[in-house]
């Protein structure tokens, strides 16, 4: 029988280092994440105010002549923005959340309600806003869903914050995601430039995009359960969805994008405008795909590099054997099984005889292959699911699960039978082993303890020959 490294998996829930070149899948991203939220919103928001007071267009409308964010909107994703900072305890006011939101949700509300009863509000007229007039629109009132966006996002912060409501609070930010979807490509593919064309009022592009950071930051801030636990799983599967969810999601807008600048402001043909769209959209899909490979083969190769180090680490150089490492894991696990499962399992120490003596008549070299020979005797002699081990020097150790006293004896006078008739270099050599069954409650040092002092005792009695532990002391 061919020897072969026995399964030797010292500590199976050690967790995998963290490797070179890939970031560390063990960040607490949810939290890095709604915090960047909060601020970019916040930020964003604090951008579009100062447009309005200063009367910079550009930072109103991002683009030129596209629709811009009103100032009760930016108002709106500044609460929503604190909101989620409070949640995150960054700005650990007790309560805090739950009162912006109750604003950000009235905030939407109201506004929905003035369009259906004709009513007009305060906001309507905070700041003069000439092109709102121009297509027939109050100046400071925001569009529909942009309204419905905030009454979606001030009801996400007035739910109670436990076990059944999580659920209904992802419905609730994937609902603002979709919102910020639709007016992403609704922007891209006809009503985002204002234009006459248009039958829905289009939400400001920017509108849209902090739809989308609230959306995935309230996302972020809810707990690791149903679809979020990928998402937060310090596995490779929610390494790729936070870092692809994003661009997959904004790519249908990016390419409506292109194509309305494409096709409206630089004049190209349909057909080639429906050519490049393809083309993109292949290679923005053969990107991703390019991008998983490339770290599912990178984290395989390092997975590789580990698991061939840590065997190296446990393998004994001369012989091939697990090292004493590689034992006093084995062991430990044994140990736990015999305590918890009730699972027997005994040890043989087995010490080569006369070996000084050997080593000096026919060299190290030659002690050498006796060492290799005695790996090779054991293989022969053990049977499947035992664990042979070098424990040091000319000492070996052999760890055999499921195994009585009796039976370990008889192991054990295998062995030495082995020994006797196995054709040495030089002259023969002979081996005096102590077997020990581990007690329920009996630590590896004891049982160890006890089969050396069986070892020992074997020695005194001559050599080359078996002797079996004293009982383990209760
Ligand atoms: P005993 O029967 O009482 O065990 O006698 P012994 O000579 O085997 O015991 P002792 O502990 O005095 O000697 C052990 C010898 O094993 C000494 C050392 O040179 C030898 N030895 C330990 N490791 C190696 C090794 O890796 N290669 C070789 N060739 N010899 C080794
Ligand atoms: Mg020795
Ligand atoms: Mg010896």
């Amino acid at each position: 029988m061919a020897y072969h490294l026995r399964p030797m998996n010292p500590s199976p829930r050690k967790p995998l280092p963290a490797t070179a070149g890939i970031p560390s899948l063990s960040e607490p991203w949810g939290r890095t994440f709604v915090r960047r939220a909060g601020v970019g919103l916040m930020l964003a928001a604090a951008v579009v105010l100062l447009g309005w007071q200063f009367d910079v267009v550009a930072l109103r409308t991002v683009l030129p002549g596209a629709n811009s964010m009103k100032p009760v909107a930016a108002l709106a994703f500044m609460l929503a923005g604190l909101a989620l900072l409070n949640r995150r305890s960054v700005v650990p006011v007790p309560g805090l959340c739950r009162l912006v939101s109750a604003v950000v949700g009235m905030i939407g509300v109201t506004s929905l309600l003035a369009d259906a009863s004709d009513l007009s509000l305060p906001s309507d007229y905070w700041y003069p806003d000439p092109e709102a007039l121009a297509i027939g629109r109050i100046a400071g009132r925001m569009s529909e869903l942009t309204a419905i966006g905030f009454a979606l996002l001030g009801l996400l912060g007035v739910l109670p914050d436990r076990s059944p409501w999580w659920r209904v609070q992802q419905v609730v930010a994937l609902l603002v995601l979709a919102i910020a979807m639709f007016a992403l490509a609704s922007f891209g593919f006809q009503g985002g430039l204002r234009s006459e064309r248009s039958d829905v009022t289009p939400v400001a592009i920017h509108t849209a995009l902090l739809f989308l950071l609230a959306g995935l930051g309230w996302l972020a801030s809810l707990p690791p359960k149903g679809l979020m636990r990928v998402v937060h799983a310090p596995s490779l599967g929610g390494l790729v969805a936070r870092r692809l969810l994003l661009p997959a999601l904004l790519l249908p807008s990016l390419l409506g994008l292109f194509a309305r600048v494409a096709g409206d402001w630089l004049a190209w043909t349909q057909a080639t405008v429906v050519s490049a769209l393809a083309l993109l959209s292949a290679g923005a899909l053969a990107g991703l795909i390019w991008w998983v490979a490339l770290l599912l083969d990178r984290l395989e190769r390092e997975r590789a590099n580990v698991v061939a180090l840590r065997d190296e680490s446990h393998t004994d150089a001369l012989t091939g054997l697990p090292n004493r490492r590689a034992f006093d894991g084995a062991i430990a696990g044994l140990v736990q099984g015999r305590r918890h499962a009730d699972r027997s399992f005994a040890l043989l120490m087995l010490d080569l005889d006369r070996f000084k003596d050997y080593n000096d008549t026919y060299g190290h070299l030659a002690g050498d292959e006796v060492l290799r020979q005695t790996a090779q005797l054991l293989s022969s002699a053990l049977r499947p699911g035992d664990v042979p081990a070098r424990y040091g020097g000319e000492e070996f150790a052999v760890l055999l699960p499921d195994t009585e006293a009796a039976e370990a004896v008889r192991v054990a006078e295998r062995i030495v039978q082995y020994f006797r008739v196995w054709s040495w270099p030089g002259r023969a050599v002979t081996v005096s082993i102590g077997t020990a069954a581990a007690g329920r409650e009996e630590a590896a040092d004891a049982l160890v303890g006890r089969a050396d002092a069986a070892l020992y005792a074997a020695k005194a009695a001559g050599r080359d020959r078996v002797m079996k532990a004293a009982a383990p002391l209760k």
